[in-house]
């Protein structure tokens, strides 16, 4: 079993959670039409929805809001956050964004043509949302070992390079208006890159003059994964090893969401400053001033501050074995996950726990609403749900049939991940009673966030 390490930190203003008795779970659970989006928030035990703005900030963050300047342009908060997106980042130019969709549009309204595609080891949904939006199409290249839930490889976020020259070959680099990296790999369970990746990456970029932009979300936990598991990396910093791999992109886009520990906001950064100009522009269009860009002055303060906090060793070092810790418990349960656990989340293989079930019947779904059930935990289905395509009444399978439980930042403790473990233990021991579901209703697009489901007999 992993160390857990103690968290480092202790508890200084609580939220109080509650567990609902069964029966008041059950009546929940139908009220949703047994969508786990649909409950309320006080109706959960442990929300492991997702790790998207639901971490816990520090004292340094509230005290660093309480000296916001809401000053509408040139405020002292914009120049905290530059100096540290400065520090961190070292692009010459950036502007702030309420999330990371909002970047990802700005920088698609700027250089995307229809009919355009941009590469990348993985899109995040919001990402290749905005790439087809303005009729581009999105190209994932991840290493094919990505694809196998249950390879272990230090780096499987890693882009096949070679897949990815023989690619830009094939488009016409004419219709690649920029290229893109994940990091860590969201949509394929939070692996990380390596730096060589990275390094190798942006010089097929270069070489095609294909501008580089690093998709920034996790990047401190990528980062830590390059200081335990790359060669020649131990004795660097986080933040070294961050300005390292920012240095090799020509910009970012980040949902600050993630890695920059506030609830709200992200940034779009880059060193081409014709294009910045153009930026600016549609940023003022559709955010704000390019020294608030649709935040207020405080949350600017509450990133400058937690850009560092993300970057500290031992904060990492806890982040990464609660992870850990969670998977080997559930590994000792018998229960299947994805292997090897990236940092953010651990991903439940729904189709082999429930494997009474076929693909048809929804174990992801099941699953989903049996832990809320069983134990008022919320995590979502990543499965035929979410990106099965139906026709005609015939699915289109995914390949793999998901559960992923992600872990907000600085929120929750062994004990509570004990409870979780626990919990799933439980439901293996009693599978077979979980019942199939029927889909009674699905939105055109992004089905699993409105879905409504029945219970099979
Ligand atoms: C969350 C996320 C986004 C989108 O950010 P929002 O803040 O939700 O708009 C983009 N890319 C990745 C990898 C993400 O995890």
């Amino acid at each position: 079993m992993p160390k857990y390490i103690p968290e480092p930190f202790r508890i200084k203003m609580m939220e109080p959670i509650r567990l609902i008795d069964r029966a008041a779970r059950q009546r929940a659970l139908q009220e949703a039409g047994y969508n786990v989006f649909g409950l309320r928030s006080e109706d959960v035990y442990i929300d492991l929805m997702t790790d998207s703005g639901t971490g816990a900030m520090s004292q340094e963050q509230w005290a660093a809001m309480m000296t916001g300047d809401e000053a509408y342009a040139g405020s002292r908060s914009y120049y905290r956050l530059k100096a540290a997106m400065d520090e961190i980042f070292g692009f010459k130019h950036f502007v702030p964004t309420h999330q990371g969709r909002a970047a990802e549009n700005i920088l698609c309204a700027v250089l995307l043509q229809p009919g355009q595609a941009v590469p990348s080891n993985m899109h995040f949904d919001t990402t290749e949302g905005n790439i087809r939006a303005r009729g581009g199409l999105p190209n994932n290249l991840v290493s094919q070992i990505a694809y196998d839930p249950l390879a272990h490889a230090d780096f499987k976020g890693n882009m096949d390079l070679e897949a990815l020259e023989a690619w830009i070959q094939a488009t016409g680099v004419e219709n690649i208006p920029f290229g893109m990296i994940t990091i860590t790999n969201n949509a394929g369970g939070g692996q990380p890159v390596s730096m060589a990746n990275l390094r190798g990456v942006s010089e097929i970029y270069r070489k095609y003059q294909i501008p580089f932009f690093i998709d920034a979300c996790r990047f401190a936990e990528n980062a830590y994964f390059i200081k335990l598991r790359e060669p020649g990396y131990a004795d660097k910093s986080p933040l070294q090893i961050a300005q390292e791999m920012f240095s090799l992109a020509d910009g970012a886009t980040m949902s600050a969401k993630k890695d920059g520990m506030v609830n709200i906001g992200g940034f779009l950064a880059l060193n081409d400053g014709a294009l910045f100009e153009r930026v600016k522009a549609e940023l003022i269009l559709r955010e704000g001033f390019p020294t608030y860009g649709g935040l207020a002055g405080r949350d600017l303060d509450a990133l400058a501050t937690g850009f560092y906090e993300a970057l500290q060793e031992d904060y990492l070092a806890y982040r990464l074995s609660q992870s850990e810790y969670l998977c080997a418990r559930l590994r000792e349960a018998g229960v299947p996950i994805i292997e090897p656990p990236g940092a953010h989340a651990v991903y439940l293989n729904a189709a082999d726990l429930l494997s009474h079930l076929s693909r048809e019947e929804l174990p992801g779904q099941a699953l989903s609403i049996a832990m809320y059930l069983e134990g008022g935990i919320r995590a979502v289905e990543l499965g035929t749900v979410a990106f099965g395509q139906l026709k005609d009444g015939q699915w289109d399978f995914p390949a793999l049939e998901v559960v992923r439980m992600a872990i907000p930042r600085r929120t929750y403790t062994q004990s509570h991940l004990d409870y979780v473990a626990d919990t799933l233990a439980e439901i293996k021991a009693n599978a077979k009673q979980i019942k199939s579901v029927k889909m009674t209703y699905a939105p055109e697009l992004l089905r699993h966030f409105t879905a409504q489901f029945e219970i099979g007999t």
